[in-house]
């Protein structure tokens, strides 16, 4: 048994609340500041203030002192691409000539088993360097790439979510011959097989990933949709990912693609005529969706992935963050690293409130009582436990909630001159984590946790320097 001293903050709900910009419901989020927390066999024992920590954890257990930092779960990243580490920063313009000039061709590497256990090694460091402990992951097309993923990831005891991607359409000659599927016959046995060796291997679950609707055949949207529907009513049900409705051109295609075979009400019923959405279904970006698709989101307990990086990186759009909110949809804050600019949560707070706060004057300016805000409290609250309920694992993580995994990360305050200055003249306990989530990043990161024991931090080799 280990007592970790520091201030401790989790959450068991979202502090959002409807028609109060900028207040945080207080019974959505614990703060325990001295606090402790408790951990026996890599679960969560108890959360709580120091002074009512019981005397026996702290008779009988461990105590490693983090005195003076925060303690918050793991991070979740809904979204985010292994396949795409040397491709972070492409100047590739929007979505569609960015995928095909860059993201295809560095995917393609992955067909060298070596460079894909290298490559792979490398993002799981990056991911556990910023506090990072759960992702909803995209390989590449290949069968041993999406392996040597979920070797990775079990080496490093990790609870991840993660499929080989499915793209067999070449969407008018933008995807190279080469990296696409071969019959879908042949990619359906290729995800069976991934799925019998992984999905509840320890802690890892598979998720179906058609890449997105322009990637894929009809006939390989209904292969996936198959497969998840067929798993959903046994005990290890799938997982799905996909990309919907990032960018206006692709919304334009996709509609117009399947006009005749689907006649689609929107982008997102593509997928759900093809059985894709429900519970456990992650759908990245969803910025040019309306109140029906939020709905039905909502309604099936799907989860939408707010990647405000990449959205301002591709020039793509502005998440609707107050809208999914409205709708009561599920949603997590992700990287979605390469079209992302940073694999830091935190550098994703810091351009998710941006996001946020340009859609108070574009496309139309906002009154002022209607304007929105992201506190830093909610910003936290989507990178931990809105990550893991959009996701389905909030039973597992998420939370300091007794009996959960205890993935957390330890972040300090004074990680830089800026960050140290600006935090001790914050005059709250709300501004200070406001001013940690923009300016930090992976530096304010101190530890990192899996299970309750510490990630060996010689393998962030810039940190040893
Ligand atoms: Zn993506």
């Amino acid at each position: 048994m280990t007592v970790f001293l520091g201030t401790v903050l989790h959450f068991t709900d979202d502090p959002w609340v409807p028609c109060h910009e900028g207040h945080d419901d207080p019974k959505a989020y614990h703060l325990y500041d001295p606090g402790a927390l408790v951990v026996r066999d890599g679960v969560v024992l108890w959360a709580g203030h120091h002074h009512e920590c019981p005397r026996e954890f702290v008779d009988h257990g461990r105590v490693v002192d983090h005195r003076g930092h925060l303690i918050v779960p793991g991070f979740v990243d809904p979204h985010i691409h292994s396949g795409q580490v040397d491709s972070i920063a492409s100047p590739g313009g929007q979505l569609l000539p960015w995928l095909r000039d860059y993201m295809y061709p560095s995917e393609m590497r992955f067909a060298d088993p070596d460079y894909a256990r290298a490559a792979t090694s490398f993002f799981f460091d990056r991911l556990l360097e910023c506090g990072t402990t759960s992702a909803c992951v995209y390989t590449t097309i290949h069968p041993h790439a999406t392996d040597a993923f979920f070797a990775e990831a079990h080496l490093r005891r990790l609870r991840m979510v993660s499929g080989k991607l499915l793209m067999d359409d070449d969407n008018g000659g933008t995807v190279p011959k080469e990296y696409l599927d071969g019959p879908v016959e042949q990619a359906e046995e290729e995800c069976r097989r991934l799925i019998d060796r992984w999905h509840h291997t320890g802690r890892l679950r598979y998720a179906v990933s058609p890449r997105f609707a322009l990637t894929s055949t009809l006939k390989a949207l209904r292969m996936a949709g198959r497969l998840y529907q067929e798993s959903r009513h046994t005990d290890r049900p799938l997982w799905v990912q996909s990309h919907l409705a990032e960018n206006r051109d692709e919304v334009r295609a996709v509609m117009e693609k399947f006009r005749d075979s689907l006649d689609p009400r929107s982008y997102l019923d593509v997928y759900d005529k093809c059985g894709l959405v429900g519970p456990r279904s992650m759908w990245g970006h969803s910025v040019w969706i309306d109140d029906e698709d939020r709905a039905l989101l909502a309604d099936a307990g799907a989860g939408a992935a707010f990647n405000p990086t990449s959205n301002l990186f591709l020039g793509s759009g502005l998440f609707d963050l107050d809208g999914a909110a409205r709708a009561r949809a599920r949603v997590g804050l992700g990287t979605d690293v390469g079209g992302g600019t940073s694999y830091s949560m935190l550098q994703t707070m810091n351009e998710a409130y941006k996001v946020v706060a340009m859609a108070n004057t574009y496309p139309h300016a906002v009154e002022e009582k209607h304007r929105k805000t992201l506190t830093g409290l909610r910003a936290f609250y989507l990178a931990t436990l809105g990550g893991a309920r959009a996701l389905h694992l909030d039973e597992h993580i998420g939370s300091f909630r007794h009996g959960r995994e205890a993935d957390f990360v330890v972040l300090d305050w004074a990680a830089t001159p800026l960050l140290k200055r600006r935090t001790e003249v914050a005059r709250d306990f709300h501004e200070r984590l406001f001013v940690l989530a923009t300016l930090g990043d992976d530096r304010a990161v101190k530890q990192t946790y899996v299970l309750g024991e510490p990630v060996l931090r010689h393998r962030w080799t810039r940190r040893e320097a």
